[in-house]
């Protein structure tokens, strides 16, 4: 059972899921867990011997009914895909399977906030390299999307939207667009390689996206994967969060994706230290402005 405490001096909840440390760590590709169970062989977590997406509950969950959910969502049975080299099929319907998601775990009285995100790569602390995703449901609104709620009322208004306005008047940070998404680094990005995938419209969460607006998020957030990896010609770690509308008492929202990758050349990480953890104040040595035009460059190879 995992245990929530409030922070005080943080303001904060923290979850304590202690049965996690007996997690499945980076085990033999033979024995990963979310490959398909082939005939007379082991059993995986997934007991059939093909499968095009797979979502099930984490079996080393942070959060649990009645007190929120965790689930993984597998990509593809084959373990040397990623997101980024998923087709474009494929990809389309991982959106209509998040667009599930959220909505089942939404409707939850215990759930406040339906997280999608997907760390790749061990520099984020991933334990198996097959190509999944996760899900949170939160049972209450957790702090970065929280502070989200507050930038709409300081600035009056959905901050995604004008920030989205922003970007595409000046242009030179954009590295991709199409009909239904843009794809920004932002003018005050914490990680130097930060990119937020925001769509055009104002549409609160996926539930309110079209099979059109759908297709391009999924094109938006692959051209971005693979824009990543051809960089510094190699897998390119990152945190993917995608973030929407709250679903408990707050609804408003507008759905983007953010890219936090930890790399600040392609053999050095970007850690957070003194200023980034002790003050909250990220310090980084490369401007949006440059890491932009070299996204931008890398993204156009990689089409
Ligand atoms: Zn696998
Ligand atoms: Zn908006
Ligand atoms: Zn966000």
């Amino acid at each position: 059972m995992s245990e929530l405490r409030f922070n005080e001096l943080r303001g904060e909840p923290v979850a304590y899921a202690v049965d996690r440390q007996e997690r499945t760590f980076l085990p033999s590709r033979a024995k990963c867990p979310l490959c398909p169970t082939l005939p007379g062989g082991p059993e995986t977590e997934i007991p059939v011997s093909a499968y095009e997406i797979a979502v099930f509950d984490n079996r080393f969950p942070a959060f649990e009914a009645p007190h929120g959910a965790a689930e993984v969502v597998v990509y593809t049975d084959d373990h040397d895909a990623s997101f980024g080299t998923l087709s474009p099929e494929r990809a389309q319907a991982l959106m209509w399977v998040w667009r599930h998601r959220y909505s089942e775990l939404g409707a939850r009285e215990d759930i406040d906030y339906v997280f999608i995100f997907e760390n790749r790569g061990v520099e984020v602390g991933v334990t198996l390299h097959h190509p999944h995703g996760q899900i949170y449901g939160y049972p209450f609104l957790p702090p970065v999307p929280g502070l989200e709620v507050a930038a709409d009322a300081r600035l009056g208004g959905c901050a995604p939207c004008a920030l989205l306005a922003g970007e595409l008047d000046d242009g030179r940070r954009v590295i991709y667009e199409n009909d239904a998404a843009v794809a920004y680094v932002p003018y005050a990005a914490r990680w130097p390689y930060e990119v937020h995938v925001v769509m055009r419209e104002h549409l609160a969460s996926l539930l309110e996206c079209q099979a059109d607006d759908l297709d391009g998020l999924a094109g938006a957030l692959q051209a971005v994967a693979r824009g990543y990896d051809a960089l510094f010609d190699r897998p390119f770690p990152y945190v993917m969060a995608v973030h929407q509308a709250p679903t408990g008492e707050i609804r408003t929202g507008h759905l983007h994706v953010e890219f936090y990758p930890p790399l600040r050349s392609a053999d050095k990480l970007k850690f957070t230290a003194g200023s980034e953890q002790g003050a909250g104040t990220f310090v980084t040595d490369i401007l949006p402005e440059k890491t932009a035009a070299e996204l931008r460059g890398a993204v156009a190879r990689a089409a």
